[in-house]
């Protein structure tokens, strides 16, 4: 069956998906979305929501300036408030060497106007987060302008205004091939039927090595997956308790609800698509959250869930047309960070494909690195 044309067909409707379909509806192409579930329904709806400027890569650095810059005018331009709630990011050290790179990185920061990003001593530390403790600390940085956003909000967000501007958005649909006709993409096949079209952004989440692989193109992003627990309400936190990451192992916390959400990434990690919550993480974090967050640990957990990350090799994501197959885009391979990448990511791909000059360089973000060389590895990876 047929199921008509596109300029482009969005393969996925996780809020990266939905960015994309709502900036390319925004400049004129007729897009469609093609989600197998539901919308926001895998990582986008399992996240922690967190938004920050503090990466170790310019180039992520100056697209999160941008990525905050849309979700402060997200309701303006959409109508739904994301729910961006400015509490901070702060992130714990405990090594001379984490000392020395953040002291680097914070002029970095400075320099492309995070200018409200500072050093913060142990004890400006212990009133930012009265609970965290550790005789371990040297110091930290703090920005007060990052924080969370509701990664539900934004991706309805995106899907409803695409929708208004002429989106098609086709939920409960898989994606099952894409095909190629003198050396570019034709159509994308689905399973209610064809869609011919020139332009396929492969937007697939922790499924996008799959969806690369109907088309011929090496996707290299590998699923992991990634707990989240919320502790029963601790009323003695205030609500606005800065999202703080113990940058050694990994632990971090924000206020969720009345509670805590606090997670961390496991050592020996392997891939893998199960998402079923790994109640034993919680017995591997202990030590941990016993050592960083005491009041955390006894607070008991209410609820817990998992979702996927989506790794690539240099944590960093994949972004713009490959050169192996005309008509092939990529935006995936997030490596965790997706969600507070999305509202740059859709402008910004949206930008190059129609022919306009994005305002951040996306070069160390091109599929071409895994075979002529990296340029930015992420290391601030959470
Ligand atoms: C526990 C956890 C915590 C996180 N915390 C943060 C955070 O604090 N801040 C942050 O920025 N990021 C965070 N992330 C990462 C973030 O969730 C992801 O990077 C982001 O959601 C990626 O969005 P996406 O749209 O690419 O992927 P997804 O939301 O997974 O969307 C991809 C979609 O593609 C669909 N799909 C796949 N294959 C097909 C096919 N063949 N046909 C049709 N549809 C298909 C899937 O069903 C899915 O809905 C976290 C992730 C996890 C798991």
């Amino acid at each position: 069956m047929s199921l008509g044309s596109a300029d482009a067909v969005v393969v996925g409707g996780g809020v990266i998906g939905c960015s994309i379909a709502y900036h390319l509806a925004g400049r004129g192409a007729k897009v469609a979305l093609v989600e197998k579930d539901a919308l926001g329904s895998q990582s986008t709806g399992k996240c922690a929501g967190g938004v920050r400027r503090q990466f170790s890569s310019e180039t992520n650095v100056l697209m999160q300036q941008m990525s905050v810059r849309l979700l402060k005018g997200l309701e303006a331009e959409t109508g739904v408030d994301p729910e961006f709630r400015q509490i901070g990011y702060l992130f714990v050290l405990t090594n001379d060497h984490q000392v020395a790179d953040f002291k680097r990185l914070l002029s970095m920061w400075q320099r492309l106007g995070v200018s409200d990003a500072r050093w913060v001593e142990p004890a400006e530390i212990r009133e930012l987060a009265p609970i965290v403790r550790g005789d371990d600390i040297l110091g930290g940085t703090f920005c007060p302008t990052d924080g969370i956003a509701s990664p539900h909000a934004v991706t309805s967000a995106y899907a409803g205004a695409a929708k208004r501007l002429g989106a098609r958005i086709i939920e409960g649909v898989a994606v099952t091939g894409i095909d190629v006709r003198g050396g570019r993409v034709s159509a994308v096949t689905t399973s209610a039927g064809e869609i011919t079209t020139p332009a396929v952004f492969n937007c697939a989440g922790a499924w996008a090595r799959e969806v690369g692989k109907m088309a011929g193109v090496a996707v290299p992003v590998e699923p992991y997956p990634r707990n989240i627990f919320v502790t029963e309400p601790m009323p003695a936190v205030t609500r606005d308790h800065p999202m703080t990451i113990d940058m050694t192992t990994s632990f971090y916390f924000h206020p969720e609800g009345e509670g805590l959400l606090f997670g961390m990434g496991l050592r020996n990690e392997t891939p893998s698509f199960e998402t079923q919550v790994d109640w034993a993480a919680l017995d591997a974090m202990a030590e941990v959250v016993e050592r960083r967050a005491p009041a955390l640990g006894n607070a008991g957990v209410r609820t817990a869930w998992a979702g996927l990350y989506e790794m690539t090799p240099d944590h960093q994501p994949i972004l713009g047309p490959v050169d192996d197959l005309d008509g092939f885009w990529c935006a995936c391979g997030f490596s965790g960070h997706g969600f507070q990448q999305a509202p740059a990511v859709g402008h910004l791909l949206a930008r190059c494909f129609v022919g306009e000059r994005p305002e951040v360089p996306l070069d160390a973000f091109a599929h071409r690195r895994f075979t002529t060389g990296v340029v930015e590895p992420e290391l601030n990876v959470i």
